[in-house]
């Protein structure tokens, strides 16, 4: 939320004896602030008013800069959405026809469309599909007209 770490915690030497591992829960999943404890060599279980302030100074400025790395994938068997396919810029935008190709169209996840989880890909394969097929129905009524 943009507020200093260290700061913080230093902020919390005055007027309480809280122990470091619990003053870390009020922000982070308790066990990961125990882990954290352990990972900067500071005893959890003791006061925060007990503690250097170069050693909250530290423990914060690993908190300022804490960086996620992904570890790797689950691969395949759990993957939800494909990244890449057709260049969209190769498609109408309104009847999702190729613009090249008469009578081609792409719909859905075969499309360079990608959404966050949560709908937004069956909204796109939904809405992509209802464009389609009015526009190719619209056409074979224009054909047999
Ligand atoms: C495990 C999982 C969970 C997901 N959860 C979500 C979610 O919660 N929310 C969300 O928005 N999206 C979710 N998605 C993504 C979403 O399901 C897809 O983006 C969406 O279904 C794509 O629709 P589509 O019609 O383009 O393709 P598909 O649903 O993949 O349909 C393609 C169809 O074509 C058929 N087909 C393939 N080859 C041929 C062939 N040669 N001849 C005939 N038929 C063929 C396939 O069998 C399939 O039925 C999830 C995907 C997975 C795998």
């Amino acid at each position: 939320d943009g507020e200093d770490a260290a700061d913080w915690l230093i902020g919390h030497k005055k007027g309480g004896r809280k122990h470091l591992d619990n003053l870390l829960a009020e922000r982070l999943p308790s066990r990961l602030a125990d882990a954290w404890c352990a990972a900067v060599g500071l005893p959890g279980g003791q006061p925060v008013a007990d503690m250097p302030d170069k050693a909250l100074r530290q423990l914060g400025e690993s908190l300022n800069r804490w960086r996620l790395v992904p570890s790797g994938t689950e691969g395949y068997k759990k993957a939800e959405v494909t990244l890449g396919g057709v260049d969209t810029r190769a498609l109408s935008s309104s009847t999702m026809m190729a613009r090249d190709v008469d009578g081609l169209y792409f719909i859905g996840e075969v499309v360079d469309v990608t959404g966050w989880l949560g709908g937004y890909n069956f909204q796109w394969a939904w809405a992509s599909a209802v464009a389609a097929g009015e526009a190719a129905a619209e056409a074979a009524r224009g054909a047999s007209a």
